[in-house]
């Protein structure tokens, strides 16, 4: 029943043809059982079956493969990412190889727009969006620097996120830029936040507005969704979509679990929920070849409900008439996105992480199952460091 289900369910999205072949019907045995089908699940499910020779069941209870990063054609023919955008960068060459056997890549570097006062400046902050902002002509990077230096207000210990950025760029740039974005995103002020959520945007005194700065930079060819597809299309993975762990558990035995879904969940909500930070995007198709001049505008005024507006045309390259966008509202509830990085938070996390470490027959891998948030390689990076450390363990060693 289960497999009749999840393929009705899934095969609508985005067909796995090769991989789900069920010849020995449900009662099969595997090796390892993995719970979710995002770059963790996948970069598990594909080391363990590839290089390690097991069998493998991947479940996931979404109808598609790709986790987050799924993209998708719309009604109007265009490459669209379901969850947002996702531009993939990283400085390591060992997760630029591994991916580049699942996928060719297009060259990309991110560049982001805000909207303030009017304008559309670059972000983060640079020598541009100063002197567009002023009306000045700060031609070099020291003049921007002893501009910054004279708006920075002196704060003795920076310990949220507000004081990170009154500190480096002053109150002004901080409420036009950080304060209201932030309240949006969060639903929680800058000062109520740790520094890291705001020590992880750069102010720049050079022109370079790229948004980010690393060696490698691209978006896979066909698309994530392509590249899971190559990633999961092995022998030795079954996938079950559209289907919960909780009803896959007991009905396809297996030697070892790899949890990648949400902690608390796996165990129970036992010590109450983590919290996160969720969003909604509304898709919308419009009759015209661009609608904005850069892949992303962030709208930091309060006096607008939206954070951000994606065109996906500028991350894909592709070429089809109209364009389709996408606008992300933040949310207190729905999908679990973004861990709420405070104190208290991560004191319960640490008391799932002390169930977890009691579980030798459970590998937990991931943003979700680790509370953290992570770019893609670094989940990436994670999901290969997690299996190297496995194959070590006489449990799960590798089939000679
Ligand atoms: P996920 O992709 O969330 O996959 C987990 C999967 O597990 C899900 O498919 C879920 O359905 C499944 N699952 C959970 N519980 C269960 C269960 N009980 N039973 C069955 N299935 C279950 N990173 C970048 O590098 N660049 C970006 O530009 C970028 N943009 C982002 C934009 C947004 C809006 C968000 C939210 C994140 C962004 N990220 C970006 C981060 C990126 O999404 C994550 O790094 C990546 O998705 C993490 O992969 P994962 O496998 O850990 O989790």
């Amino acid at each position: 029943r289960l497999i009749r289900e999840a393929i009705s369910r899934g095969a609508h999205a985005h067909p796995i043809v090769s991989p789900t072949s069920w010849k020995s019907g449900p009662s099969r045995h595997y090796d390892a059982m993995v719970v979710g089908a995002g770059f963790a699940g996948a970069v598990m499910a594909e080391r363990l079956a590839a290089d390690g020779g097991r069998k493998v069941l991947l479940v996931d209870r979404r109808p598609h493969v790709g986790g987050n990063a799924y993209d998708e054609l719309d009604d109007a023919g265009v490459l669209i990412h379901r969850y947002g955008p996702h531009i993939f960068h990283t400085n390591s060459q060992e997760i630029f190889d591994y991916l580049s056997r699942f996928t060719r890549w297009r060259p990309y570097e991110h560049r982001v727009l805000a909207a303030v006062d009017d304008l559309l400046v670059p972000m983060p902050i640079n020598r541009t969006t100063l002197n567009l902002l002023y009306g000045l002509d700060l031609a070099t990077e020291e003049d921007a620097a002893a501009f910054l230096a004279a708006q920075a207000e002196p704060v003795s210990v920076v310990r949220t996120s507000e004081d990170v950025v009154i500190s480096a760029v002053g109150r002004e740039l901080y409420e036009k830029f950080f304060q209201g974005y932030t309240r949006k995103q969060w639903g929680l002020d800058p000062s109520e936040l740790d520094k890291a959520v705001t020590s992880r945007v750069p102010t720049r005194t050079s022109k370079d507005d790229r948004y980010f700065t690393d060696r490698f930079q691209a978006m896979p060819l066909e698309g994530y969704t392509r590249m899971f597809e190559r990633m999961l299309d092995h022998p030795n993975i079954d996938i079950l979509l559209g289907v919960d762990y909780c009803e896959a558990r007991d009905a396809y035995p297996h030697d070892h679990l790899v949890f990648t879904g949400p902690i608390d969940e796996y165990f129970g909500y036992r010590y109450g929920k983590l919290p996160y930070r969720s969003l909604r995007f509304r898709h919308v198709s419009l009759d015209v070849d661009r609608y904005q001049p850069v892949a992303v505008v962030n709208y930091p005024s309060p006096d607008v409900p939206h954070t951000r507006i994606t065109e996906y045309k500028h991350l894909t390259g592709q070429q089809v008439p109209g364009t389709s966008i996408t606008y992300e509202f933040p949310a207190a509830e729905g999908d679990p996105y973004y861990p709420i990085p405070r104190p208290e938070n991560q004191q319960l996390f640490k008391r799932y992480e002390a169930l977890a470490m009691a579980q030798t027959d459970v590998t937990f891998v991931g943003r979700l199952a680790t509370y953290r948030y992570y770019n893609m390689d670094q989940v990436v990076g994670q999901a290969l460091a997690t299996y190297r450390r496995m194959t070590k363990t006489p449990a799960i060693r590798t089939v000679p």
